[in-house]
Formats: structure tokens, sequence, C-alpha cells
């Protein structure tokens, strides 16, 4: 039975009736190719959000309030 790897996680996937989940390896892997392509990953290649990047929302718990 010929095997390809699931295109969420490339794990081998084996070609047969039972794999339900065709080409993915389980319904999970369905679900996050699927909300990848909802949130338009796949059609940004290259682009990505470096965690530095993203900083904590300040909210009143350093600085002192301001009157
Ligand atoms: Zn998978």
């Amino acid at each position: 039975m010929p095997r390809f790897p699931c295109p969420t996680c490339q794990r081998p996937v084996e070609w047969s009736d039972a794999a339900l989940w065709r080409p993915f390896c389980s319904e999970r892997c369905r679900l996050i190719d699927l909300g990848a392509w909802m949130t338009e990953k796949h059609a940004i290649p290259g682009e990505e959000i470096s965690p530095d990047g993203v900083q904590p929302p300040q909210d009143e718990s350093d600085d002192p309030p301001r009157h």
C-alpha cells in the first residue's frame, strides 16, 4: 500500500480505504489544515509573526496612575 505524508504533520498516511481522513492522517490534521486555509496562512508564505514582536497589552499594572 503506498504511503503519502500527511500535509499537516508529515506523518506517512497509508493510502487505503481505511484512511478516512486522507490525504490527512486524522480528522485533527484535516481540521488544522482547514483552519490554516481560513486564516489565510497558506496565502502568505514566508510571512511569519515573530513572538518577540508581540507585546502584552500594558494595563495599569506597572505605571502609577497619572492625574
Ligand atoms: Zn497528520
